[in-house]
């Protein structure tokens, strides 16, 4: 089972657009994937359709007794299904500060899940429980980054929060790899931010770059992945070609 935890914490970099479209993208491949919302803003379960939530992944990490399968709903795609958030999930930051195996809580309601299963975990805009929950739960953490200036702020940050993880809580934490996202050809610093993280990352940068389009914002009105909603758009291809590149930097494959 691979679980890749989608995290930055600077908000609007396209983090929960990533989640989505890798994913669908993933599940059109023939992947079993699970996308599991751990921002409060629930955009993801918003845009994924979910319309009423039963049981949320606030539930998930409070309660003993909720498993994964509880809370889970199918979409209207084969192979893809949420755990959605909502909004009171904001305060189960708190409420983790104090609980027991803070940190595990999501990692222990993944056992059982299919060998086979891919899943992607968004995180919302800071590093607190519910980030440190996912790089806890997870293999390998993907980091979108957005074309642009200043984009490289925080980066440092993040990566240091990555390490304090694999110390304390999960030591087989791998950096699955960097992708840009919103990139403007028009721009000259699309291109800088592009060579400064070649820099840093190397070959973890992936190759696909995700396209900045407008597109995003209306298939976020009709709630679908951009995938499915603009099939043939350069950011619906090149987010298959992340896909792509996701499967082939499978661990120990
Ligand atoms: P985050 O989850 O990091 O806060 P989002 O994925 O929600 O970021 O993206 C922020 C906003 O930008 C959303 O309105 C989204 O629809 C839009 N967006 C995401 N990716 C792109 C892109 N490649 N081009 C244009 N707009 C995008
Ligand atoms: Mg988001």
């Amino acid at each position: 089972m691979r679980v890749i935890a989608v995290a930055n914490q600077k908000g609007g970099v396209g983090k929960t657009a990533t989640v989505l479209n890798l994913g669908a993208a993933l599940a059109e491949m023939g992947e079993r994937v699970v996308l599991i919302d751990l921002d409060a803003q629930a955009n993801l379960s918003a845009i994924a359709g979910v319309e009423e939530v039963e049981l949320s992944t606030q539930d998930l990490l409070l309660s003993a007794e909720i498993s994964l399968r509880d809370v889970v709903q199918s979409t209207r795609w084969d192979g893809l299904v949420v755990a959605p958030a909502e909004s009171s999930l904001a305060g189960a930051e708190v409420q983790l500060a104090d609980a027991d195996r803070r940190q595990y809580r999501l990692r222990d309601k993944l056992t059982g899940l299919a060998e086979d299963a891919i899943v992607i975990v968004d995180t919302p805009p800071s590093l607190g429980f519910l980030t440190i929950n996912a790089l806890t739960a997870a293999s390998e953490v993907l980091i979108p980054v957005q074309c642009a200036y200043l984009a490289m702020q925080g980066l440092r940050q993040l990566l240091r929060t990555i390490e304090s993880v694999r110390e304390r809580s999960n030591p087989d934490l791998s950096l699955l790899g960097v992708v840009l996202t919103m990139y403007d050809a028009r721009t000259r610093h699309s291109d800088q931010v592009r060579e400064r993280l070649r820099e840093h990352f190397g070959e973890r940068v992936f190759k696909s770059v995700i396209p900045r389009t407008v597109a995003f914002d209306y298939a976020t009105v009709v709630a679908e992945p951009l995938v499915h909603f603009r099939r043939s758009s350069a950011a619906a291809e090149a987010y298959r070609k992340l896909a792509r590149e996701v499967r082939k930097r499978a661990p120990e494959s």
